[in-house]
C-alpha cells in the first residue's frame, strides 16, 4: 500500500514525539511491505515564529491532499501573549475545521503494568478497554449564533444539531464497535433535552443496520459514575460534543498518565488527523523524557482507520504493551520498578518488538 502522511510537528514535546511515530511507521511499512511518503509542515507557535501565522494556507493545503495527518502538539509560554488571531491553538482549531474533522475517538486502555498508576482501585481499573466517540462540530460548543448572547443580564447558549450531524456521528459509533466488542452505549439526557431525544431516534434508526451489535442508552449521569465504578462494562460510548468533552476527561484517569493517551479526529471519508491527548507539556520540552506512547498509539489509530490496516495497527499496541510489560517507562509513569527510559530509548524498544 501507498500513502502520503502529513507530519505536523507543532510544539514542544509535540516535535519530539512525532518522530518517535514516524519511526514506528517505518518499522511498519518496512516489515508489511507497504510504502509511506512524509511532508512535514508548521503549525502552532513555530509556524507564527516562521509564516507569521499559526496555519499558513500551504499547511492546510498539503494536509488537504494527503492520506493522514498526524499532530504533535501546539502551544507554549512563548506565545501566550500574543494576541488571540496569533495563538498557536488557532492552528489547531483552524486545521480540525478546514478538514471537518466531525468525530473525535479517544480509546482508553487500563494497560495491566500502570494499574497502579491511576488514583482509582487497581480492581477497578483492570481490564478496562473502551473508546470514546465524540461528536466535534456541533452541539452547545458551536450552536446558533445569532441566538448566541450575554449581555450581562442575561445569557443564551444554544444546543442544536441537525439529524444528519447526527448519523453521521453516530454511524462511526457503529463502525468503530463492529470492529472492536460490539457493544454500544449512546450517551444522552433524554429526560431533559430535546437534542437528546433525536439522538435517541437516530441511534434506534440506525442500529437496524447493524444487527449484530448491541445498543444501550444511557443517561450522562449514570454515564459518569458508571466510567469510574465499573469502566469494563464500556465498550464504545458514543455522545454529543460536551457530554463527550467532559466523559473522555473522566475517563483519562484510568490510564494514570496523560502520555499515554491517543487521539483520532475523523470525517466521513478515511481520511483522519490523529494526535496524542497531551499538549506541547513546555515543562519538559527539550529534554528527551517525554512519553512517546500516546503519539506511536495515535499513529496505530492512523493504521486503523485511515489505511484500513488493522492487523498493523494491533502489532503497534501489542508493542507498547510488551514495552510495558518489560517495565520500560517513562517519568510520567508512576511506576517503581523496571526501567526508567528517555523518549529515544521507548521509542527504539517498541520499533524493536515490532
Ligand atoms: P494544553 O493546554 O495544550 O492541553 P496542558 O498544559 O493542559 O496543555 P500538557 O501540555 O499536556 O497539558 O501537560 C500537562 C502535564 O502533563 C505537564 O506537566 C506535562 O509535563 C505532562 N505531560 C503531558 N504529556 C506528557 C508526555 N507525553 N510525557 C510526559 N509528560 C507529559
Ligand atoms: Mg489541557
Amino acid at each position: 500500500m501507498t500513502k502520503k502522511i502529513v507530519l505536523l510537528p507543532g510544539d514542544g514535546i509535540g516535535a519530539e514525539v512525532i518522530d518517535s511515530a514516524k519511526q514506528v511507521l517505518d518499522a511498519i511499512a518496512e516489515e508489511y511491505n507497504h510504502t509511506f511518503s512524509y511532508e512535514t509542515h508548521a503549525i502552532g507557535g513555530s509556524a507564527i515564529d516562521e509564516h507569521g501565522t499559526p496555519l499558513p494556507d500551504e499547511t492546510t493545503a498539503a494536509c488537504k491532499s494527503a492520506d493522514a495527518v498526524l499532530l504533535g502538539a501546539v502551544g507554549g509560554p512563548k506565545w501566550d501573549q500574543n494576541p488571540s488571531h496569533l495563538r498557536p491553538e488557532k492552528g489547531l482549531l483552524g486545521i480540525r475545521k478546514a478538514l471537518d474533522l466531525f468525530a473525535n475517538l479517544r480509546p482508553i486502555q487500563g494497560f495491566d503494568n500502570l494499574l497502579h498508576a491511576s488514583p482509582l482501585k487497581e480492581e477497578v481499573v483492570k481490564g478496562s478497554d473502551l473508546l470514546i466517540v465524540r461528536e466535534l462540530t456541533g452541539g452547545l460548543y458551536f450552536g446558533t449564533p445569532s441566538e448566541r448572547r450575554n449581555n450581562g443580564h442575561s445569557v443564551v447558549d444554544t444546543l442544536a444539531y441537525e439529524r444528519a450531524e447526527i448519523e453521521r456521528i453516530v454511524d462511526k459509533a457503529f463502525q468503530a464497535a463492529s470492529i472492536r466488542r460490539k457493544h454500544l452505549t449512546s450517551v444522552d439526557k433524554a429526560n431533559v433535552l430535546e437534542s437528546s431525544k433525536l439522538w435517541r431516534e437516530v441511534v434506534e434508526e440506525k442500529k437496524e443496520n447493524y444487527p449484530d451489535i448491541t445498543v444501550e442508552h444511557m443517561l450522562v449521569d449514570a454515564a459518569a459514575m458508571r466510567l469510574i465504578t465499573n469502566p469494563s462494562y464500556f465498550d464504545v460510548i458514543v455522545t454529543e460534543n460536551m457530554f463527550g468533552d467532559i466523559l473522555s476527561d473522566e475517563a483519562s484517569v484510568l490510564t494514570g498518565s496523560l502520555g499515554m493517551l491517543p487521539s483520532a479526529s475523523l470525517r466521513e471519508d478515511s481520511f483522519g488527523l490523529y494526535e496524542p491527548v497531551h499538549g506541547s507539556a513546555p515543562d519538559i520540552a527539550g529534554q528527551g523524557i517525554a512519553n512517546p506512547l500516546a503519539m506511536i498509539l495515535s499513529a496505530a489509530l492512523l493504521l486503523r482507520h485511515s489505511f484500513n490496516l488493522d492487523n498493523e495497527a494491533r502489532i503497534v499496541e501489542s508493542a507498547v504493551q510488551n514495552v510495558l510489560e518489560q517495565g520500560y517507562h517513562t517519568g510520567d509513569l508512576n511506576i517503581i520498578d523496571g526501567q526508567k527510559v528517555g523518549t529515544e530509548k521507548m521509542t527504539e524498544r517498541v520499533v524493536d518488538y515490532i
